[in-house]
């Protein structure tokens, strides 16, 4: 198998403690987690609410600092906080999609997307695609394309609908070219028909560039559909980590109410 993409080794994430009061609530959030994720791999992050998904995603991609454990990221390894150099280079080779699209409504789908190449050099001339630099343009057309956008590059955002927008966003995140795409509960602002659709286009481009995709989801529907491996946590601990093949429906809904 390829090197790992993402590492963590006994990660802990301690919320709260670090207040004046000596008797500040803090949380464990994260408890001795290790796994790896491999180039071009498709994994679920699953689990109750508050099982610790957001916070393992944030840790693995240096956004969190580890209370205790250490981090690998896209070649960057760090116990603690990651140097500004370290946020750096990892952030480069990533794209982010979150629950909330964060889109521009009163600018067009294509120039949402180019500003994707915003804080590239010379990417100032991204605040609109008909200034963006030839190639912004070009890579954001083929985003658009990909996922079956590209009648709408010059609609509003305004005037998609919720999981249009929710495609104009992860074109958005590709268009740099990551190694590695993180999505937060992409599809959970969306009504179910709308969410299938988006996690299809999503992982389909995935798939089609190569792309290590990792994703969490409280929808077991989402896991079982269309990951590779499903990684669960409960309580902030690893409840299992196992290829999607392997998990039954009977497994998830344990998880879930057990
Ligand atoms: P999930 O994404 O699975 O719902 P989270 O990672 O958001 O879970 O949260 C895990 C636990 O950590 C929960 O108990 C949550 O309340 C707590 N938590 C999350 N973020 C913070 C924070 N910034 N400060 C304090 N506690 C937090
Ligand atoms: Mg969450």
């Amino acid at each position: 198998m390829s090197a790992a993409l993402l590492t963590a080794e006994e990660l802990t994430k301690v919320y709260g403690g670090g207040g004046s009061a000596s008797n500040a609530r803090t949380v464990r959030a994260l408890d001795a987690v290790s796994l790896d994720i491999h180039e071009a791999e498709t994994v679920a992050l699953i689990g109750p609410n508050g099982a610790g998904k957001s916070t393992l995603l944030k840790s693995l991609v240096g956004l969190l600092p580890p209370s205790s454990g250490t981090v690998s990221a896209l070649g960057e390894r760090f116990s603690g906080e990651p140097s500004v150099a370290q946020r750096r280079a990892i952030r480069r080779q990533i794209g982010f999609v979150f629950q909330d699209h964060g889109l521009v409504g009163r600018l067009s789908a294509l120039t949402n997307v180019v500003h994707g190449w915003l804080g590239q050099p010379g990417g100032w001339r991204a605040v609109h695609q008909s200034t963006a630099p030839g190639e912004a343009r070009q890579r954001a057309l083929s985003a658009l394309a990909d996922v079956r956008l590209e009648d709408k590059a010059r609609a509003r955002v305004d005037d998609l609908s919720g999981g249009q927008a929710q495609r104009v966003a992860i074109a958005r995140a590709v268009m740099r070219k990551p190694r590695l795409l993180i999505a937060d509960e992409p599809a959970a602002a969306l009504d179910p028909a709308a969410g299938h659709e988006v996690m299809r286009r999503f992982v389909d481009l995935a798939n089609a560039r190569s792309l290590t995709l990792v994703f969490t989801s409280h929808d077991m529907e989402h896991a079982l559909a269309y990951a590779d491996r499903i990684v669960a946590l409960k309580g902030g601990k690893l409840a299992f980590d196992r290829k999607r093949s392997d998990v039954s429906p009977q497994t998830l809904r344990d998880l879930f109410h057990g």
